[in-house]
């Protein structure tokens, strides 16, 4: 016997106009491209993605077409996001920090059609629309007044484009597993692979998102998406906001920490969401300047492991809350956030940190496990460590294309290419990706307890582990330090200061010091060139 209740397909564009029905005036705030801080509201965005909806369609554009976005975080890119889906095109959010190359590369096997680009990012378009082949429109995300002279064919400024329509369009209405977006994960080694959001996948995602244990907003937050939207969607908050009617607040293109700062003080942001580096940023800026933070409440950190010294100062100078969170592309992208369960709620101190150290735990809508080698379950007992495995309603189930399809299994697992533990009570801890991982002895060393612990002395600015060869155990770990400007560590220093806080076993066998880490276009540390540029390195030990 089937249900009796109400066929209401989850379409993306219902939250945009839930978010003008429910909480219209509410403002979304923008640090222009052009420069001055602008302000619009979600009946304002709601009316304007309906002209965007209405032009593209004009243009020819209709469903399942790959439309491009190369573009910071502003109220356009999300008018231009609901836009698209509401004609039931695909936006494709594009990475700006990838090579031309690469770029050239995704937009191709995408077959985008059209893009919306900043001015930011004209010069680069201009040097690889002439390698896309099926690219036949560009908008540049300006006015006219603004407009650059360009080589781009057929290039108009979106304000003049968008004034082409009134926005009398009812959306288009089609099944709920209609792609609604695309975005490729730039792994380090092989070519992207392309994750292909469905309308239904995305607006589960936004309400997993939004519940309390997750980002917990509610319609008297103010946030502000640091997360890029190029990448890995602003951790849905592009669409939580709007379903929430949270105020957004979107900081353009400058994510220094006066930037960041001047937004947060003046629009009272009481949320905000960014990886550990931007954090940093802001932390520096703090204590040069001695300024304080009397609106912002809490701070979902990830992307990369939050370090402890963070998530303390954070919280202990600046009364924020941590939510240390870790997902991925694949996943929409949130996989686990660390609330504290009533069991942990009266921690403190260091034994509070050592928790929220952790990734946290899935919001319902995501399953996790970890696995050995041969794929059997491993004990939840937050110490043996495997292969993570997830599945749910807003997890990839393929590849664009169909790359990648070892990674899935026919029960539905994904494996996500991390290594953690899981605890009895149910928190996730990432150790390493599974090519990162040191095999010692045949024992498994994490990197990023080792650069978590490195990063903590206080003359360190970054810190990679890595495993060189060894002829008794195989692999050994290396150490590679960035420190401090002014400050010079040594070898020993850095060595006592981790001794007693890890096994013995794993202690690095080795100190490098060097001037810079290579990074991927995510802001991930690059391990691959990291192995490479230490690929003759002989250890003392050895
Ligand atoms: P991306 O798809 O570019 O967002 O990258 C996802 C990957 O980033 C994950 O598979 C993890 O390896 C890493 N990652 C994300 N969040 C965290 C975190 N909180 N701690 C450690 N690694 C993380």
């Amino acid at each position: 016997m089937l249900g009796l209740m109400q066929e209401w397909p989850l379409l993306c564009h219902k939250l945009i106009d839930h978010a003008e029905r429910q909480h219209g005036s509410r403002e979304v705030v923008s640090r222009s491209i052009e420069g001055p801080i602008v302000r619009t509201t979600f009946a304002e965005i709601h009316h304007r993605a309906l002209k965007v909806a209405q032009r593209l369609e004009r243009d020819g554009f209709g469903l399942g077409d790959r439309i491009a976005t190369l573009a910071w975080n502003t109220a356009r890119h999300i008018e231009a996001w609901y836009g698209i889906m509401g004609i039931g095109a695909i936006y494709h959010t594009l990475n700006p920090r990838l090579f031309p190359e690469q770029i050239a590369w995704i937009m191709n096997n995408a077959e985008d059609k059209a893009i919306f680009v900043d001015l930011t990012f004209v010069p680069l378009l201009e040097k690889i629309a002439g390698a896309v082949r099926s690219l036949r429109r560009v908008i540049v995300l300006t006015d006219r007044a603004h407009m650059p002279q360009t080589s781009l064919a057929n290039a108009v400024a979106y304000e003049e484009w968008l004034a082409e329509a009134d926005g009398a369009f009812a959306w288009k209405v089609f099944d709920e597993n209609t792609a609604a977006g695309m975005c490729y994960t730039s792994g380090t080694t092989g070519d992207p692979k392309g994750v292909l959001y469905s309308h239904r996948s995305n607006v589960l995602h936004a309400m997993m998102a939004a519940m309390p244990d997750a980002m917990g907003l509610s319609t008297r937050d103010v946030a502000l998406p640091v997360v890029p939207m190029f990448h890995a969607n602003a951790w849905g908050l592009g669409q939580s906001g709007p379903m929430i009617g949270a105020k957004l607040v979107m900081p353009g293109c400058k994510m220094d920490g006066a930037s960041i700062y001047e937004l947060l003080d003046t629009e009272k942001v009481t949320f905000s969401a960014a990886v550990p580096t931007v954090w940093m940023m802001l932390l520096q800026y703090l204590e040069e300047t001695g300024k304080k933070l009397p609106y912002l409440k809490k701070v979902v950190i990830g992307g990369a492991s939050c370090p402890r010294a963070i998530t303390a100062k954070f919280q202990d100078d600046y009364d924020v809350q941590v939510v240390h969170a870790w997902g991925m592309t694949e996943m929409s992208p949130l996989g686990t956030l660390c609330t504290l369960k009533p069991q942990y709620e009266a921690l403190t101190g260091e034994a509070r940190l050592d928790v929220q150290g952790k990734q946290g735990f899935p919001p319902f809508g995501v399953e996790m496990k970890v696995t050995d080698d041969d794929n059997n379950a491993l004990p939840w007992d937050g110490k043996t460590f495997g292969h993570l495995k997830v599945r749910g309603p807003a997890v990839a189930r393929a590849y664009y294309g169909g790359a990648g399809a070892e990674q899935f299994d026919a029960d539905g697992w994904f494996d996500t290419g991390d290594v953690a533990h899981i605890d009895a009570s149910g928190y996730m801890q990432i150790t390493d990706r599974a090519k990162d991982v040191i095999k010692s002895g045949g024992e498994w060393i994490s990197t990023i307890d080792l650069e978590n612990l490195a990063v903590g002395h206080p003359d360190v600015a970054e810190a990679a582990a890595i495993g060189i060869p060894h002829s008794k155990w195989g692999e050994r770990p290396l150490l590679v330090v960035v420190s401090k400007p002014g400050r010079a560590p040594s070898k020993g220093d850095i060595l006592t200061f981790m001794s007693g806080k890890v096994a013995k076993w794993w202690m690095p066998d080795d100190v490098a010091f060097v001037g810079e880490i290579p990074h991927t276009a995510t802001g991930k540390i690059q391990k691959t060139s990291l192995r490479a540029q230490f690929k003759d390195y002989r250890l003392p030990t050895d």
